[in-house]
């Protein structure tokens, strides 16, 4: 797709750029599914996507089961290979949503849904390795008020997924409230080896929270959102760029199409000035480096 960047005032350059999702979520039973995310994705430039799985429920599965979960990782399977089959690269994440967790606390009492969540997330990270998925994610705090207690779990769940993805050389993709720096410090902390803090990426990060993680030196995924790109393009390009697609025709309007991304940064680029090589870090150096896929 040909992208116009103000790179000085008055001056308008074509850019042939690639685009990347780096957090998508599809769903074949209820929306479109991965094979045509994947093929409307490529045909405006799309050359990579990170496919997160849903929790069970939205596939019809078990809830709070491995059962659930182990239907989940088959279904993830087959969509990262669709998406490889369209011809573009791919990374599958399975993880335990902190919303499950919430949920989990409201339905079973704290001490049981401690005990199930930390069955699940051992469970999930078993299944990356049995399926060569490249991470576990989501997992983390909700973003909305919750219960006290839920959050509590939630962190004794972070941090056993944390270890779990140290101990099996995954990545990890977490879902946390927008807290600013201070979400951002929290991260930092329960990160202990600096290679690990290479191998999480804190997703949705928008505002205050993206400035702190940066300035923690932790990954972040920005919602391809024009006046969340307008902000991030101020910021030094060590970011990638995700969709949140939910493939959910019930909520049509709640996030980006992944497919709407080369849009969506042609308008902040219109508004913020960044040069073409920014464009290239956000969009395919850093998904590289981050994910390890190979460049389009
Ligand atoms: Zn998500």
């Amino acid at each position: 797709m040909l992208l116009h960047v103000r790179s000085m005032p008055f001056e308008v350059r074509l850019v042939e750029l690639r685009y990347a999702d780096a957090h998508c979520h599809v769903n074949p039973v209820n929306g479109l599914g991965a094979e045509r995310v994947a093929a409307k994705f490529r045909k405006v430039g799309g050359w990579f996507i990170a496919l997160v799985a849903l929790s069970p429920s939205h596939y019809g599965f078990k809830p709070f089961a491995v059962e659930g979960y182990e239907q989940v990782a088959a279904l993830l399977a087959r969509e990262v290979e669709a998406v490889r089959r369209a011809g573009l690269e791919a990374a599958g994440f399975l993880g335990i949503h902190p919303a499950e967790v919430d949920r989990m606390v409201a339905q079973m009492g704290v001490e049981e849904a401690y005990r199930r969540g930390i069955e699940l997330v051992e469970a999930v990270a078993r299944l990356c390795l049995r399926y060569g998925f490249t991470g576990l994610g989501e997992v983390g705090r909700p973003h909305y008020q919750c219960r006290a207690e839920s959050v509590t779990i939630c962190n004794l769940i972070l941090d056993r997924a944390l270890e779990l993805a140290r101990d099996y050389g995954l990545l990890a993709h977490l879902h946390l409230e927008q807290a600013g720096e201070a979400t951002a410090r929290d991260v930092s902390q329960r990160l202990k080896s600096a290679l690990q803090r290479r191998m999480v990426a804190v997703h949705h990060a928008r505002g205050d929270t993206l400035k702190g993680c940066l300035k923690e030196g932790l990954w972040v995924t920005v919602p391809a959102r024009r006046d969340d790109l307008k902000l991030a393009f101020k910021q030094p390009p060590h970011y990638m760029v995700e969709s949140d697609f939910l493939d959910d025709p019930k909520r049509p309007g709640a996030v980006v199409e992944p497919f709407r991304i080369p849009e969506e940064i042609a308008g902040a680029a219109g508004e913020v000035e960044v040069n073409e090589e920014y464009l290239w870090r956000i969009c395919v150096d850093n998904v590289v480096e981050f994910y390890g896929v190979k460049p389009p």
